[in-house]
């Protein structure tokens, strides 16, 4: 007898488990499976995703079913959409070998008179989203005034996301007599309140601890400055080139502004929130599960019920505004018995959420350093080396070896090897060279501490048409400055930053004196917060008042028009992304390339 027998399951449903290959009951199927099969009870089960809970209410309400009887005999509620088709898919799949019994999945954004139809003909399970449930029942397309089972299923989520009015008047329309199972990830007062409201002597259930976040997830957290956010998720990106993961930021817009310029970036990357329409939302869910996508950002309501089992890291961006919001995050990673890390972008202010969440998920986080820029290149070009490792030969190549080998064929193996490489290692070398290690450093939050180098503002940004790209490009054609001369560009709406070493500063100021563009003048200027002196040492150009952001007033001169009227004529200014030659190489665009490749 096996343990899924022992349980108490009929035939028909032991060999669908046994086609879907699951050996052993989990924790929470093994605590609530005899009972609700024995039993005509009430249960709270406190279960986190991930821990089998859909078979732990699927299994005994399809044995409990009468498949010959065509009226609906259970509801389920589910928060959303992809859970609630999530959860349709698995019933049918235990109820492979109970071929009459059919569960309809009622969810908002598809055609409601399909579903309708569908019910029609006999549904005994109809699983829904609150509110499409509602407008079935206020369209009389449904009738749950028969119903026996009652499943909540993350009680808790469908609460947080404000469906409380419409499961309360959902319930309304069903019998007293019914047994409701309500299943949770944590309890907060809400759940408890419609356990007490709506249930009679619940049996509880408690998988692990209470509020307990899954065991085989490891938490650590990543301490920064606010402004340094971006640049973490990248190293953190970086420093994991296979991640597969989903980025928690806390509103919609955070969540589309960091997914963009991941793109841009040139990461695998897209955003998943309330303002796409289901239509966008079910591509990007696609490309996700497909693994076009690595990093999904999204927002807590819109992550809800994603049911992806491989995501290797869940980054907090942000921390929720709840510590409770948490446990969902990373219940998302560590799924299906896997390993995963939840990672949290964390600033000195929210410190303290730390401790409130440790406290909630029994565990404890481990503070780490980001990567640096060594760490972060010694991963890449491992990883660089096992990709070639792996790669299949593309035959296709074969035509224009000839020409190849005869540039080639003066280098020895390991000369290739290590120019190949090179090529890659000065890409990411140059791109971190100048990044500081991004700590915080106390009393210091908006400074640049950067003591060798010197950091302008410039009153062109992307509305000039520029990118970081073409900017660094025209800083270094204009001051000639070598390869890296300028660094950390950094351009915004309608100005810009940038650095070079200390030793330059005379050279850049004077370069941009009296520049000229397009009948613009350009203005160039030591930034306020430049920790080398700078700003002290009397190099903002005179008359400046306000920092950088107001208008040039010194009369327009054409010493400068000239050159940049040259770099014009090359066409690099305004186009995003293309440049030719050696300086179009640069670390970003080798990243979008590799990837676009898998
Ligand atoms: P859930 O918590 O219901 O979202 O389930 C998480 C995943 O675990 C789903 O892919 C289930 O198919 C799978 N699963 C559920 N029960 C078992 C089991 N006893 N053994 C192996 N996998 C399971």
């Amino acid at each position: 007898m096996n343990k899924f027998q022992e349980l108490g399951l009929n035939s028909s449903i032991l060999k669908a488990i046994e086609d879907m290959g699951f050996k052993s009951p989990s924790e929470v199927q093994e605590k609530t499976i005899p009972i609700l099969l024995d039993e005509d009870t009430d249960m709270v089960a406190l279960a986190q995703t991930g821990t089998g809970k859909t078979a732990a209410f699927g299994f005994p309400l399809i044995q409990k079913i009468d498949p010959k009887s065509k009226h609906t005999q259970a509801l389920i509620l589910s928060p959303t959409r992809e859970l609630c088709l999530q959860i349709t898919n698995e019933l049918k799949n235990y109820s492979k070998y109970e071929p009459s019994l059919h569960p309809v999945a009622v969810y908002g954004g598809a055609s409601i008179t399909e579903q309708a139809k569908q019910i029609e003909r006999g549904a005994q399970i109809i699983v829904a989203t609150p509110g499409r449930m509602q407008d079935m029942i206020r369209r009389k397309l449904t009738d749950i005034s028969k119903i026996e089972y009652c499943v909540l299923d993350e009680a808790d989520e469908m609460l947080n996301m404000g469906f409380y009015e419409d499961i309360t008047a959902i319930l309304s329309h069903t019998p007293k007599e019914k047994n409701t199972w309500l299943f949770s990830a944590t309890m907060p007062k809400e759940v408890a309140t419609i356990a007490k409201k709506f249930m009679r002597n619940p049996v509880e259930v408690t998988v692990g601890s209470k509020n307990m976040g899954a065991t085989n997830v490891s938490h650590e957290f990543y301490l920064v400055n606010a402004r340094d956010r971006y640049a973490a998720l990248k190293r953190l990106a970086d420093a994991n080139p296979d991640i597969f993961s989903v980025i928690f930021c806390r509103t919609k817009r955070d969540t589309q502004k960091v997914a963009e310029r991941l793109i841009e970036d040139g990461y695998s990357a897209a955003a998943l929130h309330g303002d796409l329409s289901q239509n966008q939302r079910d591509l990007v869910m696609k490309s996700f599960r497909t693994r076009q996508i690595q990093m999904l950002v999204a927002t807590d309501v819109a992550a809800r019920g994603i049911d992806v089992d491989d995501i290797t890291h869940v980054i907090n961006y942000q921390l929720p505004d709840e510590v409770e919001t948490y446990t969902h995050r990373s219940g998302r990673t560590g799924r299906a018995g896997k390993t995963g890390t939840s990672m949290v972008i964390v600033s000195k202010s929210e410190l303290r959420k730390i401790k409130s969440i440790e406290r909630i998920i029994k565990q404890s986080f481990d503070e780490k350093q980001l990567p640096d820029g060594k760490d972060i290149c010694r991963v890449q070009l491992l990883h660089l080396a096992n990709d070639i490792k792996n790669t299949e030969i593309n035959h296709d190549i074969d035509t224009y070896l000839p020409n190849i080998n005869k540039v080639l064929e003066d280098f020895s193996k390991e000369e290739l090897i290590k120019k190949f490489f090179s090529v890659e290692f000065t890409r990411f070398s140059n791109y971190y060279k100048h990044a500081s290690d991004l700590a915080p450093v106390s009393g210091g939050a908006n400074v640049d501490l950067d003591p060798n180098s010197t950091r302008y503002f410039m009153n062109v940004g992307k509305k000039d048409g520029f990118d970081w790209m073409s900017l660094k490009d025209f800083l270094k054609d204009a001051l000639q400055l070598g390869k890296d001369g300028v660094f950390k560009v950094d351009v915004k709406d309608s100005f810009s930053f940038f650095n070079t070493e200390n030793s330059e500063t005379d050279k850049v100021l004077n370069a941009f004196n009296d520049f000229e563009y397009q009948g613009r003048k350009i203005n160039v200027e030591v930034t306020k917060n430049s920790n080398n002196g700078g700003a002290k040492g009397g190099r903002r150009r005179k008359g400046r008042k306000d920092g950088g952001f107001g208008k040039s007033d010194s009369k327009s001169g054409n010493k400068g028009r000239s050159r940049f009227k040259d770099d014009k004529d090359t066409g690099f200014k305004g186009k995003k992304g293309k440049r030719s030659g050696s300086r179009g190489k640069n670390i970003e665009s080798s990243i979008k390339r590799r990837k676009s490749k898998k």
